[in-house]
């Protein structure tokens, strides 16, 4: 498929909440197509349907860059069925370039999703890919991983996010 603009900080598409969708339909398959081709091309590990302008519930994961053997998931109208013991640890988010964050989120997670072939998988995850999962998931729901800082760390925050959002009223991706 093609590998899409990812969208910068001050997209209003990033605070939508996504929409469920068919996960067997064409256009599901080419959203997903869509997202794999564009999170490799920009080296991420997940990368969710409104980071490319798309509010549906719909992401994609693979971790195995940085850890082996971890599953590539294409994840479709996921619902969490518990989470355990939050830690705080270092997140980025291709929708804010080179960004780097400390957000406490638990690193235990159990969530049920539609696959693309249209079964319903449980995964049981722990540590990053736990927490990329959880970072994912708050995609679907317009939240994103600055609204986990402290108030006043988002105020230091401010001028580099006042950069991001004039990045995008000039009309640029990430
Ligand atoms: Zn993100």
């Amino acid at each position: 498929m093609a590998r899409r603009g990812i969208r910068l900080y001050g997209d209003p598409v990033l605070r939508t909440r996504g929409l469920p969708v068919d996960p067997t339909s064409g256009s599901t398959r080419d959203l997903v197509a869509d997202l794999f081709d564009t999170m490799y091309d920009a080296g991420g590990v997940g990368l969710a349907a409104c980071q490319i302008g798309v509010s549906a519930r719909v992401f994609v994961l693979d971790c195995s860059a940085l850890l082996p053997g971890s599953p590539k998931l294409a994840v479709i109208n996921p619902e969490v069925q518990w989470v355990k013991r939050p830690e705080p640890g270092e997140e980025g988010c291709l929708s804010f370039p080179d960004l780097y964050l400390h957000v406490s989120r638990p690193v235990e997670a159990c969530a049920e999703f539609d696959t693309p072939e249209g079964t319903r998988q449980t995964l049981k995850a722990s540590g990053l890919l736990a927490r990329a999962f959880l970072h994912e998931l708050d995609h679907l729901n317009g939240v994103l991983f600055v609204d986990h800082q402290s108030a006043a760390r988002r105020l230091l925050l401010s001028p580099r996010l006042g950069r991001f959002r004039r990045r995008f009223r000039r009309g640029e991706f990430a």
